[in-house]
Order: structure tokens, then sequence, then C-alpha cells
């Protein structure tokens, strides 16, 4: 098996763009809040046919791979949201400052919860509280685009992303008559091109220049009403990624992890946030919430070195649903459709083992080619033990 490398692909959006959601409701197209890796997949492999034939065939082979791109401000990776966080339903948002009252991640107290029935979770916003009305104000998950951790000289600072989005009014003809249909206005939602965008690019070690020459200063178009004008992006930069999302390596973030969640000897927690959709089905092929052991160890530890069914079990599941399809152009056809693990959803195993660096070892693997079906599509994107759940657990920030 050829050893992958992982770069980033930096997107100048230079038009308007969306990308539909699947439930668009009435008259409303609204867009996703990240572009698809499955999107951007397309896009891909309409520029490398003409430009290297080479590469479009490890594109639709499945050696080159590319995740879901967000905006990233400043350069630094954003990531989804985990299902953990909470903030204030009235002032909801990452920071504390004008109408926001900051965030709370529930995953460690969870877990204590766990063994000591006793440990109380916290559900009212604790700024509300200490206001000059006490005002229980119920915690809520926190919903959005992302988030960033910058990591400075001093403490790493958590930013939430947002992005500008407006929308139009479109009128539906009839294409019969010539006019428009009766009571048929439309609201299409867009992203405006502001800032940077990024993606993850997997590929065979040793190809990246040859990547890098074929895309850097080339336009993709990408998502919904290209024939308007809308969905532009010039491919800005192809670069190596120094450290996965500029995180600690995964060694240190997993024994960081079990230090402050204390699991009993002779034990590991281990903590995956999705990154982008996850379709992980159980030994028989159906969805389920709480993977299987069986079907967990194969998909982290294939070789069976220290992640055995045996070994695994599941401990906590934060998760959100969605169906991911697409369209196969070449077929014109629909893509198949699956339930997945949304991204941000946060699963955790337990390991009955104490070798750390064993594990560790696995898992960077995993981080790296990712896990469950249609990799190929940029989906099954992970990271373990995110330092996000022992960094703003007991405090709102
Ligand atoms: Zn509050």
């Amino acid at each position: 098996m050829t050893a992958m490398e992982r770069w980033t692909i930096g997107f100048e959006p230079q038009a308007p763009f969306l990308v539909s959601r699947r439930l668009s409701l009435g008259n409303l197209r609204e867009t996703e809040q990240r572009i698809p890796g499955r999107t951007l997949r397309g896009a891909l492999a309409g520029l490398l046919q003409a430009a290297d034939a080479a590469l479009a065939e490890d594109l639709y082979a499945g050696r080159l791979v590319i995740g879901d791109a967000r905006p990233t401000p400043e350069g630094w990776p954003t990531l989804p949201i985990p299902a953990s966080l909470r903030s204030c339903k009235r002032f909801p948002g990452l920071a504390i400052g004008q109408e926001k009252h900051g965030f709370i991640d529930l995953l460690l107290t969870l877990l204590r919860r766990q063994r000591d029935p006793k440990v109380s979770i916290p559900s009212h916003c604790p700024i509300c509280e200490k206001g000059p009305d006490h005002a229980l104000t119920p915690l809520k998950p926190l919903r959005g685009v992302g988030f960033q951790r910058v990591q400075g000289s001093g403490r790493p600072l958590y930013r939430e992303v947002k992005m500008e989005i407006s929308d139009r009014t479109h009128s539906a003809m009839d294409h019969l008559l010539g006019t428009v249909a009766p009571g048929f206005l439309y609201d299409e939602e867009f992203i405006l091109p502001t800032g940077g965008w990024s993606a993850v690019l997997t590929l065979p070690a040793g190809r990246g220049a040859q990547v890098k020459a074929a895309l850097t200063g080339r336009t993709v178009r990408i998502g919904a009403s290209r024939t308007r004008g809308l969905g532009q992006w010039k491919i800005a930069t192809v670069e190596p990624e120094r450290q996965p999302w500029g995180l600690p390596p995964l060694a240190e973030r997993l024994q960081r992890f079990q230090e402050v969640a204390g699991p009993p000897a002779g034990e590991l927690l281990l903590p995956m946030l999705c990154v982008t959709p996850v379709v992980l089905p159980d030994a028989l092929g159906r969805f389920t919430i709480e993977p299987d052991p069986f079907t967990m160890a194969n998909a982290l530890d294939p070789a069976g070195t220290c992640l055995t069914a045996e070994r695994l079990a599941p401990v906590l599941t934060m998760a959100d649903l969605e169906r991911v399809g697409g369209w196969n152009s070449l077929p014109q056809l629909p893509a198949p459709s699956d339930l997945a693990f949304m991204p941000g959803s946060v699963l955790v195993w337990k390991a009955r083992t104490a070798d750390l660096g064993a594990v560790a070892k696995v898992l960077s693997e995993v981080e790296r080619k990712g896990l469950g079906y249609r990799r190929a599509e940029g989906l099954g994107i992970v990271v373990f033990a995110h330092p996000i759940h022992c960094e703003v657990r007991e405090h709102v920030q």
C-alpha cells in the first residue's frame, strides 16, 4: 500500500456561490454552509481531465481525495462545531462579548456522570444566572459554520467562523407560455465571496508537486446556478499540511485526554469528532448510531494490532444524522443515498489496553485515511481527541 500525504488546497471565491441543501423547504433554496468534498471532486475532475489525465485517473480511483471546504479566515484550519458544545439559548456564541455568552463543552462531564450518577450536568447559562435578573436561560447545542483553534504563544483561543449569506428572488418561467409561472417566485441563498476557503487533499506520497503544478492558479466552477455566473473559485494555493488541522501530535492529544478524563487503569478513552459525514454501517451493512465493536475494530485497526473487537466498547454517542447522496454525472444517475453521521458528531469508545503509543499510531493512520464507506468522495474524515474537550470543559470561555 502506498504511503499517503496530506496537503491543503486554498481557494479564493471570485463570485457568490451556493451548494443546495438536499432538504430545502417551500420556495427557498438554501445553501450548505460548507462545500462538500464530493462537489469539489466533480469540479476538480473536469479540470484535471484537461490538465493532467494521470491525476484525473488518481481522482477517479480514490487515490487523490478531497475533503469538505470551509472558510479559513486568517489561514487557521476550521473544523465543524462538536455536538458536545453548549451555549446560552438567548445569547449564543463562542466568545464572550456583545450579546454572546460563550460556550462550554459537556463531553468530560457526561463521561464522568456515567461513572458517578451524582455528577450534575450544567443546564443553564452561568452568565445569565450571575446577571442582575438571575435568569435561568437554558443551554442549547451550538450550531454554525465551524470553529478555529488559534494557537499563539499563550493559551489557545477558540473562535467561531461566520460567513456572509445573502439571497435573491427569482421567478420561475413557464417555458411553454414564455412568461412567469403563476405564483412561482423563489428565493435562492448564496454565500458572498469574502475571504479564503480551504480543504484537505490526501494524495500518494511524492505526488504533491505534480498536483500543485496542475491546479495552482486554475479556476473551477462549483455548486448551483453556474449559468448565472455563480460559483467561480480560483485555486490559490496547494501546499503540504505541516500538522493535521494545526493540532499537536495525536499521542500528545490522547495522553492529555486520559489525564483529564481519568479512565480506569488499563483502559483508554477515545473521543472522535466527525469532520466530514461518516458512513459506518454495521457488519450486515445497516446504518447504526452505535457501530458494533466488530465494525469499529475493522474500521479503525484492520490489521488487528491493538484495537480488536474484544477490546473495544462504545461509551457515548452525540450524533446528528444526514443523508449523503449527490449526482453521478457519468451515468446520469443519482449517487447512492446513505445515512451518515453529520460533521460535528462526537463518538467516544473505550479500549481495554494501556498501550497508548500503539493506539496513537493506529489512529493517526485513520486520521490520514479516514474511515467507513465512500472515502473517495471525501467522507469519513475524523479527528481523535481534539483538545477542545479538555480546554473548555469547566467554564464558559
Ligand atoms: Zn446567557
